[in-house]
């Protein structure tokens, strides 16, 4: 099954509106083991929108459109749609009862033609909308699947996540099971990962795999089509197994968790705190751990100190660390580390301190990067590391590098 992406809009010409819908959507294929052959954008013109449509015909199967389904002049979609293809628009009644409800219970009068939310493709598949009032479809005519989705990005995502997968899974595998498996991964680039697997890569059919990249962690999601959902999983684990033979070292969890989720859960696990004294990062590391509910367990406070002054008088780094071997040191950063431990009565302490950029620091260039360990009952330890990119990238290795430490 091979597919294009139509995305509709003026805006998305204009460059006003960046188009994420068409990076999701092939993400989504990919991951549904459809493959997307093209991306093409159009303004919001009946003529120029059938011109694309008839291109793609030519070249693809899954004609997946985005945008222009709204009730204002310049949504097309519809119209279009319907007298290319020769169908009628009919009233989806579901929608419409939706919309006249909608404005009973708001303070807007219901114009008269936002019923026009309420048509859809004769003969199509309706996709309910969770979050907007435009209903979504899909066609299949002429050896074609037509499916047409929303502009707004908060009502295009729910609706791809809850129907239309499934929806286009039935109408392109026959009756097999789609399943698919995340394995996460860190410590190397997402070059560096392809490379060790590329044989994998290339050999791939069914399972497929598909590698993401998201601020240095990166995740592989294995797809597999099946008859059920025993052998579809059971197809996965001898990929998976294969990808772990050349990969384990880096491997740190399953599904959506980030590194921040692992550390967390182990910290709650093992009943630890952990505070942390950051320079370079300014608080993202303790940030990052604090953002649900958790936190309160696992977390009493923590220090940003950020001058060398601030390091000596608040945190109370000795004056001769910071004069003998600098603040950019494994000395410094161990001392950080086990000097907020004691601070906050913690078991894990951390220390990140080093040059984000763009100007050096104690002659060492930007990127340079020590993180402290500490903890109550084990040898301290530091690790340095240069990471050679811009300022918030360095300050963002920073951090998960220093989740990195304590997961191990
Ligand atoms: P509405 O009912 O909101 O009018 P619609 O289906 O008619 O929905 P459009 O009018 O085409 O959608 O677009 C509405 C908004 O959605 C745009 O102004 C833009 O902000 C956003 N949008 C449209 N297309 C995309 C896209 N491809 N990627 C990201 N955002 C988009
Ligand atoms: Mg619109």
């Amino acid at each position: 099954m091979k597919a294009e992406i139509i995305s509709i809009g003026t805006e998305l010409l204009l460059g006003q509106v960046d188009n994420s819908n068409a990076a999701y959507l092939s993400r989504e294929l990919a991951s549904l083991g459809i493959e997307v052959y093209h991306h093409v954008t159009v303004g919001d013109n009946p003529d120029r929108l059938i011109e694309a449509v008839k291109q793609a015909e030519e070249r693809v199967d899954l004609v997946i459109m985005s945008g222009g389904l709204g009730p204002t002049e310049d949504d097309i979609t519809k119209k279009t749609m319907a007298e290319y293809l020769k169908v009628d628009l009919i009233l989806h009644e579901e929608t419409e009862d939706k919309i006249i409800t909608y404005h009973k219970n708001s303070d807007f009068e219901m114009p008269e033609n936002n019923q026009l939310q309420a048509l859809i493709l004769a003969d199509s598949l309706a996709l309910t909308n969770d979050t907007g009032l435009a209903v979504g479809m899909m066609l299949s005519k002429g050896g074609h699947h037509y499916v047409l989705l929303p502009g707004p990005p908060d009502e295009l995502e729910p609706m791809v996540k809850n129907y239309l997968n499934e929806e286009l899974v039935k109408h392109t595998l026959n009756e097999q099971v789609l399943i698919s498996r995340v394995l996460r991964f860190f410590g190397l680039t997402e070059a560096q990962l392809a490379k060790r697997i590329s044989s994998i890569i290339q050999s791939q059919s069914n399972p497929t795999i598909a590698i993401y990249a998201n601020e240095g962690e990166i995740t592989i999601r294995i797809t597999a089509k099946a008859d059920d959902e025993d052998k579809g999983n059971k197809e996965i684990d001898k990929i998976e197994e294969e990808i772990m033979s050349h990969l384990s070292d880096y491997f740190y969890g399953y599904g959506d968790k980030r590194l921040a989720d692992v550390i967390k859960d182990m910290l709650l696990e093992r009943d630890l705190t952990i505070t942390a004294a950051e320079s370079l990062t300014g608080g993202a590391f303790l940030s990052m751990l604090t953002s649900d509910l958790s936190a309160g367990s696992i977390i009493e406070g923590g220090l940003v100190t950020y001058s060398a002054d601030k390091k000596n008088n608040v945190l109370k780094v000795t004056k001769e660390t910071i004069e003998k071997y600098g603040v950019v040191s494994p000395e410094c950063a161990i001392e950080m580390a086990e000097k907020s431990r004691k601070l906050f009565g913690a078991d894990i302490g951390v220390g990140l301190t080093g040059v984000a950029g763009p100007s050096s620091l104690e002659n060492q260039i930007p990127g340079t990067v020590w993180i402290g360990i500490a903890f109550k009952d084990k040898q301290s330890f530091s690790k340095h590391y240069h990471f050679g990119f811009k300022r918030n990238k360095n300050r963002m290795l920073a951090v998960l590098n220093a989740m990195e430490l304590v997961r191990r």
